[in-house]
C-alpha cells in the first residue's frame, strides 16, 4: 500500500537537499509526496538552528498539526535537521506530539525509525556525538554522509542539482551552532562524488551546485594523495552532460590561487563566488573567532581580481554582533562600499545556545539598533546591486533557463507566453517572455532594464536578433 509523506524545510542549501535525499529513501519504501498535511501519513519538517527566527518557524508549523495527531494518533510527526540534533528530547517537552527527533547526521535511519513509532516503540531520538561525547573517530562516523540517493522530483528544477562534498565544520565561529550540528569537518570520497555526478548528468541535470559549509576547505586523502577542491573541478568538468559547475560556501582564507585558476582555466565553472565576509570590522571578526583579518580578506580579493576579474562577488554579513560600535558597523558598510558585492545575506545577530559567543560575550545591541543597522546595510547592498546591474542594459547574456517566474506562477499564467527565469553563468536572474518548452535550455537574452535583484530582457535567436513574445 501506498504510504503518503508530507516535508517540510527551512534553512539553508544542505537542508534542501538532505530533504531531496530523505524523499529518495522513503520512495523506495513506497511512500509518495503529498502537499497537505491533512493527507499525509507521516510529517516530516527539517528544521534550521542558524537563527531563533528559523526554530521558532518549525514549532509554529508542527503546532498546527497537532490535532491531526490528535485525531490520527497513528500518524507520524518528525523533526530531523541542526535543531532535532541541538536539541534533541527537549523538543518534547515544547511539542509533545512529535514522535521522531533526527540530527542531520542519522537521516538514513527515517525508515526504520517510522516502524518502531508505528510497531508501538514510543517516540524515537537518534542523533550524532556531540562534539565532546567521543574520540574524534567516534564523533566523525556518527555524523554519516547520506547522499547516494537522488530524487530529481524533489529539485527546484530537473537540470540544477546540489551535490555535496563535504559535511560538518572544524571553524568554530563563535555565533555559529553548525560545528556541534554537524560535527567535525569531512571531505566525501572523490569516487562517490564523480559517481553521484554522473548519476545527475544521466538524469539530464545541466548545473551542478557544490556544497560544504567552507566548501572550498574541501580535501580528501587517500593511498597517500590528498585531493582539494581544484582536483575535484578539474574531474567534474569532464562529465559529458554538465554545463555549469558552481561551488558554496567559500571560506575567505581557503580560497587559494591555485583554485581561482582552475576555476578561471575550465569554461564550465561558474564565474561566481560566494565569500562571506561577516564584518568589516577586526575586533569584531576576532570576536568571531572568524580566523582572518581585513588584510587577509583583501589579499582575497586581489587574488580573485587578479584570476577573475568579471567575477561576481557575494557575502553574508551579521549586523549588530556583541560590542559592535556604530563606527565597526561603518567599516562593514565601506566594505560593501568598496566591493560592491554582487548580492549580501544581511543577518542580525541572534544568540544561539550552545555557542562560545552565548558563553563569553554579552549579547548588548539593543534589537532597533540591529535593526537599523540591518535597514541601512540593505539599502546600500541594493544600491550597489541596481548600479552594477545598469552595465547589462543592451549586453546579450547567456542563462540557464529555470521555468515560469515566481511572477508568473502567482498569477497562475498558462497562456502559450509566459514569463521565464533563467540565470547567468555569474548567477544574475534574468526574467524574460518565453515559453515552458525553454525550462532546461541555454538561452540568450539581450537585457532591456535592470531592476535591483533582476534584469529583464528578449530572447535573442542569432539572425533574427531580438524576438519579442506578445502576451496573450
Ligand atoms: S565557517 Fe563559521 S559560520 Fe561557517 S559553518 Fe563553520 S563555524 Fe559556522
Amino acid at each position: 500500500m501506498t504510504k503518503r509523506l508530507y516535508i517540510e524545510t527551512v534553512g539553508c542549501q544542505m537542508n534542501v537537499l538532505d530533504s531531496e535525499m530523505v524523499v529518495a529513501n522513503l520512495r523506495q519504501h513506497g511512500y509518495e509526496v503529498v502537499q497537505s498535511t491533512e493527507d499525509a501519513d507521516v510529517l516530516l519538517y527539517n528544521s534550521c538552528s542558524v537563527r531563533q527566527m528559523a526554530e521558532e518557524k518549525i514549532y509554529s508549523a508542527v503546532g498546527e498539526v497537532k490535532r491531526i495527531k490528535e485525531a490520527h494518533p497513528d500518524r507520524v510527526v518528525g523533526i530531523m535537521g541542526c535543531m532535532a540534533q541541538k536539541d534533541q528530547a527537549k523538543i518534547f517537552d515544547r511539542a509533545p506530539h512529535v514522535d521522531l527527533v533526527i540530527g542531520p547526521g542519522q537521516l538514513h535511519q527515517i525508515p526504520d525509525l517510522i516502524q518502531q513509532v508505528r510497531a508501538g516503540s514510543g517516540p524515537q531520538v537518534m542523533v550524532s556525538l556531540g562534539r565532546k561525547e567521543g574520540t574524534q573517530e567516534d564523533i566523525r562516523r556518527s555524523h554519516e554522509t547520506f547522499d547516494p540517493l537522488r530524487d530529481p522530483s524533489m529539485r527546484p528544477t530537473p537540470f540544477q542539482a546540489y551535490l555535496r562534498i563535504q559535511i560538518g565544520c572544524d571553524k568554530f565561529c563563535t555565533y555559529c551552532v553548525v560545528p556541534m550540528t554537524r560535527g567535525p569537518e569531512q571531505g566525501r570520497r572523490p569516487s562517490e562524488i564523480l559517481l553521484e555526478a554522473q548519476t545527475l548528468a544521466d538524469q539530464g541535470c545541466k548545473e551542478i551546485t557544490l556544497l560544504g559549509q567552507t566548501v572550498n576547505s574541501y580535501k580528501y586523502s587517500e593511498d597517500g594523495t590528498t585531493t582539494r577542491l581544484a582536483d575535484l573541478l578539474r574531474s567534474l568538468h569532464e562529465i559529458d552532460g554538465i554545463e555549469r559547475l558552481k561551488f558554496v560556501t567559500n571560506y575567505p582564507k581557503d580560497m587559494t590561487e591555485d583554485l581561482l585558476r582552475t576555476v578561471h582555466e575550465l569554461p564550465k565553472c561558474s564565474p561566481y563566488l560566494h565569500v562571506p565576509a561577516q564584518s568589516g570590522s577586526d575586533e569584531i571578526l576576532k570576536r568571531m573567532k572568524r580566523g582572518y583579518t581585513i588584510a587577509d580578506y583583501r589579499a582575497m580579493m586581489e587574488r580573485i581580481h587578479k584570476f577573475l576579474p568579471e567575477a561576481s562577488v557575494s557575502s553574508d554579513f551579521i549586523v549588530g554582533f556583541c560590542g559592535e560600535t556604530e563606527e565597526q558597523f561603518q567599516m562593514t558598510m565601506d566594505l560593501v562600499r568598496e566591493y560592491r558585492y554582487k548580492n549580501s545575506f544581511i543577518f542580525q545577530y541572534s544568540v544561539r545556545e550552545g555557542t562560545k559567543a552565548n558563553e563569553r560575550l554579552e549579547d548588548d545591541i539593543p534589537l532597533e539598533v540591529k535593526k537599523r543597522r540591518n535597514n541601512d546595510l540593505l539599502n546600500l547592498q541594493n544600491e550597489v546591486c541596481l548600479e552594477d546591474n545598469q552595465r547589462f542594459v543592451g549586453e546579450t547574456v547567456q542563462v540557464l533557463v529555470e521555468g515560469p517566474s515566481k511572477k508568473s506562477i502567482k498569477n497562475g499564467d498558462d497562456g502559450p507566453v509566459v514569463q521565464m527565469t533563467g540565470r547567468t553563468h555569474c548567477d544574475r536572474i534574468v526574467v524574460f517572455d518565453g515559453n515552458r518548452r525553454q525550462a532546461g535550455q541555454m538561452m540568450d537574452i539581450v537585457v532591456r532594464e535592470a531592476l535591483c535583484h533582476t534584469l529583464i530582457g528578449t530572447v535573442h535567436t542569432k539572425h533574427l536578433g531580438p524576438q519579442v513574445f506578445q502576451l496573450a
